[in-house]
């Protein structure tokens, strides 16, 4: 790619609603890169690895008013460095794993924004809640009080054409639908996580809050 990130972030920005936060998936991008982003008014970065973020988050500590989100796979010992590190969580994506983020949060005296990954279709690749698996979980997730639940995140399998791509976040918006009309205390379905570089467009046609846009912005990772 030859224009320059601010360029690719400008014309972005400028195709999306205004209502869609652009996250910049910062993952594999340098510190340098960061700041470029950030220059050009991106304060939403998203990493996916524990490790990787922190030195980038050690070096970027003068641009304090990022808000860093966590969108990896997250291992259990790693969950207290990810709720310190991060004011959200997008990739919550089993019971056992909420629920060790709820005693920490308690523990720590905070209150992660997190997304609860799910699998809108079949995908033994990826990590998440399958439909039913969720909807039975619901009424102990609305019990874990120190998470702010704030939607729902998906990624859909690879290997789909654009209808089926814009099928799966239909029916993850109409999900988030569902279980909103179903008036839980705690558990808010305001956010619909979905859309990276390749797909983004269809996720904010069937209405996604937040994009996580990597390659598009920053170059391939290679
Ligand atoms: C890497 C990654 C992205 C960004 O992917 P691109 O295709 O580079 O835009 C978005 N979401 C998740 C969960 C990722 O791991």
């Amino acid at each position: 790619m030859n224009s320059s990130i601010s360029e690719r972030i400008v014309s972005i920005r400028s195709s999306l609603p205004t209502s869609v936060k652009l996250i910049a998936v910062s993952k594999q991008v340098s510190a340098q890169a960061i700041r470029s982003a950030y220059s050009a008014g991106i304060r939403d970065f998203a990493e996916s690895r524990i490790q990787e973020a922190a030195s980038k988050q050690a070096e970027l500590q003068d641009l304090s008013d990022i808000t860093w989100h966590f969108i990896g796979h997250l291992q259990s010992n790693k969950a207290k460095k990810a709720i310190e590190q991060f004011s959200w969580i997008h990739s919550v994506d089993n019971l056992k794993l909420a629920q060790r983020l709820d005693q920490l949060a308690q523990q720590l005296g905070v209150s992660p924004q997190v997304c609860l990954q799910v699998k809108i279709l079949p995908d033994p690749n990826k990590s998440g809640w399958s439909v039913p698996e969720l909807l039975a979980d619901l009424p102990t997730l609305d019990q874990y009080k120190n998470l702010q639940i704030q939607g729902l995140m998906t990624i859909p399998p690879s290997g789909l054409n654009d209808p089926e791509i814009l099928n799966v976040f239909n029916l993850n918006r109409e999900l988030a639908k569902k279980i909103q009309e179903q008036n839980w205390s705690h558990i808010k379905m305001q956010q619909l996580s979905m859309g990276m570089s390749g797909d983004y467009e269809l996720a904010v046609q069937a209405g996604a809050t937040m994009v996580r846009l990597g390659t598009i912005l920053f170059g391939d990772r290679s």
